[in-house]
């Protein structure tokens, strides 16, 4: 009867570890559906779609405020940075990979009349910008968004037309990827750029696409872009957008 009762002991021991460990995975997975705001039908839907925050120019005094929003909502996002050695700007290097974010080229200078003059100039202007993440920060990436996008106009008054097109052949050589975008929030117009209109072009340009690549700055005159972040963050999961940041694997998206 005792080697009996132990037995059945045994076994309860055992029904319980089981109910703790299905109990802890069944928690785990509600804890994640509940995360998303999304009901378990539109999660299934949702499946797929991929929504990434870019920020152009950075880092600046808004670096930290947007860091802050993000980390709010859990999000990652992507820096296009280009050199700013002052004290704020070295801290919010920091701060964008202490928290996990993405860092990617958007030259040294961001100056037109240099870097638009020939693929030389371009890429010796890159150069810059990968020593100093390199030599400071030790970032190494082959990311890079063209200032004013593989497309701007304002190149051929320095370059002469087809300088974009030199440029984009001579980055593809030398192994970079480019990411363009296909939501502009239109935030880096100026200033003047309404939370609304910016709001409005992100929540509006994401309708029907399984990929937003949304362009935003991250610069010391746009407060606006700041004010309207939690609504487009809240705006894009409630269509369904999960976040991740641009890394080597992903598709790159660039203008035709
Ligand atoms: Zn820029």
């Amino acid at each position: 009867m005792g080697e009996r009762k132990r037995r059945y002991k045994h076994l309860f021991v055992v029904v319980i570890i089981l109910l703790t460990v299905v109990g802890f995975a069944t928690e785990g997975y509600a804890a994640g559906a509940v995360d998303d705001g999304l009901l378990p039908e539109e999660a299934r839907e949702a499946e797929g779609k991929v929504a990434y925050l870019t920020f152009d120019d950075g880092p600046s005094s808004n670096t930290i405020p947007i860091l802050d929003i993000l980390d709010e909502y859990k999000i990652k996002a992507t820096f296009f940075v280009m050199a700013n050695p002052s004290e704020e700007g070295m801290q919010g290097y920091r701060e964008m990979m202490k928290r996990g974010h993405a860092i990617a080229l958007h030259t040294y200078s961001h100056d037109y009349r240099k870097i638009y003059t020939s693929p030389d100039q371009f890429f010796h202007n890159i150069a810059q910008l990968e020593t100093f993440l390199q030599k400071n920060f030790s970032i190494r990436t082959k990311i890079l968004r063209f200032p004013g996008g593989s497309r701007n106009s304002s190149s051929k008054l320095y370059g002469g037309p087809g300088i974009m097109r030199k440029i984009i052949d001579e980055s593809k050589k030398r192994g970079y990827t480019y990411f363009d975008w296909n939501i502009d929030s239109t935030d880096g117009i100026s200033p003047a750029i309404s939370v609304y209109t910016i709001t409005s072009k992100v929540i509006n340009g994401a309708k029907g696409k399984e990929k937003a690549v949304i362009l935003l700055h991250d610069i010391n005159a746009m407060d606006h872009t700041v004010t309207a972040l939690p609504t487009i963050i809240k705006g894009l999961k409630k269509q369904g957008f999960s976040f991740d940041v641009i890394h080597e694997g992903t598709q790159a998206v660039q203008f035709k």
